[in-house]
């Protein structure tokens, strides 16, 4: 049976990192809405050009052209065994219409990476670039390429985010580039106000998409706040247990079992 996975979790929960991880250990196209849209331009299909002339007038491509493109893609023949979807669908009514595209492939499997929102803000605020080259460094990089992102995990909840964000950068300051050398510091976009902003739209956003996805048997949510490493270890674990839960027809259990997730 094809791996048809999408992965939902908030900015900040390695999602990036953990698709392309789990893709590459699969030989299975890891498909991103920027690089979707990339592809389709460059490739002059008809919905390619419609998305193209919607970008020349710096206008934002709405829904039907988007999943259009979601569409072509997903019917190439690198996706027939599989893909990992990512960044979309990120509403309802895109839910439905991929449920749409779905219709007569094997059943999608969803995996929502649950980060607590004071772990993502220390993730996020405490992310630090170099001034210099622009090198992303410090804790908040989850994107693979530092090792520092293990170190930051922290117990679920905890009051003081502020203090400890101030902290991890305070000590991660005194670091300097490992690429150039340069003085790093934190991106204009990520105080912990704005991060705050970003997480509650993206929590108005995703309760409804998690609603419209946590009946199926094919549903799983793990625990993001754990080193890279424990989490892919659960996202494999997940995707396998839900894999044996997609019959033909599904089947009529709940899928509420939750997998990974720390007692
Ligand atoms: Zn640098």
């Amino acid at each position: 049976m094809a791996l048809n996975l999408i992965m939902l979790g908030p900015p900040g929960a390695g999602k990036g990192t953990q698709a392309e991880r789990f893709a590459r250990s699969r030989g299975i196209p890891r498909v991103s809405t920027g690089d979707m849209l990339r592809q389709a331009v460059q490739a002059g299909t008809e919905i390619g050009r419609r998305a193209k002339s919607i970008m020349d007038r710096g206008e934002l491509v709405g829904d039907d052209v988007m999943i259009g493109i979601v569409k072509e893609r997903l019917d190439r023949d690198d996706a027939r065994a599989g893909f990992v979807l990512e960044g979309f669908p990120r509403t309802v009514a895109q839910a439905s219409a991929l449920d749409t595209i779905m219709t007569g492939r094997d059943p999608l499997i969803v995996i929502d990476i649950v980060v607590p929102e004071a772990e993502l803000v220390l993730r996020l605020a405490s992310r630090l670039i170099c001034e210099d080259c622009g090198f992303n460094a410090g804790p908040g990089n989850n994107d693979g390429k530092g090792a520092a992102a293990d170190k930051v995990v922290l117990p679920a909840a905890n009051p003081m985010v502020s203090e400890m964000v101030a902290a991890v950068r305070a000590s991660s300051e005194a670091q300097r580039c490992r690429r150039c050398g340069g003085r790093l510091v934190q991106r204009t976009d990520d105080n912990e106000a704005i991060v705050r902003e970003r997480l509650k739209v993206y929590r108005a956003q995703s309760e409804p998409l998690v609603e419209h996805y946590k009946g199926r048997p094919t549903f799983r949510s793990i625990d993001g706040a754990q080193a890279p490493d424990r989490v892919a270890a659960d996202l494999a674990h997940a995707i396998e247990s839900a894999g044996n839960h997609r019959g033909p027809m599904g089947t009529p259990e709940m899928g509420t079992a939750r997998s990974g997730v720390r007692p």
